[in-house]
């Protein structure tokens, strides 16, 4: 009997998840003091005194974890630079009003945990979750990007594995090529998916009613599907790059991605990339 055709196998798809796995990490932000973010909350996107519901739904949200996936973007001679989205903050920025990295310090810690002491919790070596506190370095509130750094030393002694930096891409790949998203959402670690590219950049008046965070990045389209916490994964080409960061699914059978064009432009201003 003749072996089976290989089609399925995906070997592109399956090398960048096994390079890349390990860069991907889970970013939690929790409330350093829920009342006060409430207050922020409700000066940013107030809510009308009649909504009760939106009070108490709000009031829960404001006592929460918060948790977005980041991955290495650099590393330099100190630190390691993780990206992530910036709306994991909740209606804490608009246009009118942006925050600022040392606002969000104010209002959050924010730690970091990775796949590999992920790993040893599963499998029962470490009896807790083990997370590595990561400070907030900038943020664009125009583009929904946020960056944190963690200093080498510290992250070294966290976890000795290799957390390789993705390297960014030239250029975005034309409609219909694979892509690959690697994220974490929730407790969810190493959830991947594969795609094609559709349009580069679209507005967002065109995909969203509403823009109340006041974005002003392009989104790219890919034919996945997403969930919140996956906001902030990379979009991976099969050259091993990534091509764009997760923003949202907008309820969408489809992906929206902030556009390699309005990253680029914004790692630059940070001095991430040159
Ligand atoms: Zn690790």
């Amino acid at each position: 009997m003749m072996a089976p055709p290989n089609a399925f196998c995906n070997e592109l798809e399956q090398w960048v998840y096994n390079e890349f796995i390990g860069s991907v990490v889970i970013i939690e932000f929790n409330p350093k003091n829920s009342a006060a973010l409430k207050e922020l909350w409700d000066s940013i996107r107030p809510i009308p005194d009649e909504d009760e519901e939106g009070h108490r739904e709000r009031d829960k949200l404001s006592k929460e974890t918060h948790s977005s996936t980041g991955f290495i973007v650099k590393e330099s001679g100190r630190y390691i630079s993780v990206l992530t989205c910036a709306h994991v903050l909740g209606p804490a920025f608009k246009k009118e009003k942006p925050i600022t990295s040392s606002k969000v310090k104010e209002y959050f810690v924010s730690r970091i945990l990775c796949d590999h002491r992920e790993r040893r919790y599963r499998n029962g070596t470490e009896t807790n979750r083990e997370y590595i506190e990561a400070n907030v370095t900038e943020i664009s509130c125009e583009n929904d990007l946020m960056l944190l750094t963690i200093s080498k030393t510290i992250f070294a002694n966290y976890c000795n594995h290799a957390h390789r930096v993705i390297p960014m891409a030239e250029s975005y790949p034309k409609a219909l090529q694979k892509v690959v998203l690697l994220s974490w959402p929730g407790y969810r670690h190493r959830t991947a998916v594969t795609g094609e590219t559709s349009h580069p950049g679209r507005l967002i008046s065109t995909v969203s009613i509403g823009n109340p965070y006041g974005f002003k990045m392009r989104l790219a389209e890919v034919n996945i599907t997403s969930e919140d916490g996956s906001s902030g994964g990379p979009l991976i080409n099969g050259a091993g790059e990534f091509v764009a960061v997760l923003h949202g699914g907008y309820g969408s059978g489809f992906s929206f991605f902030i556009c390699l064009s309005d990253v680029r432009k914004t790692l630059t201003t940070w001095g991430v990339v040159h």
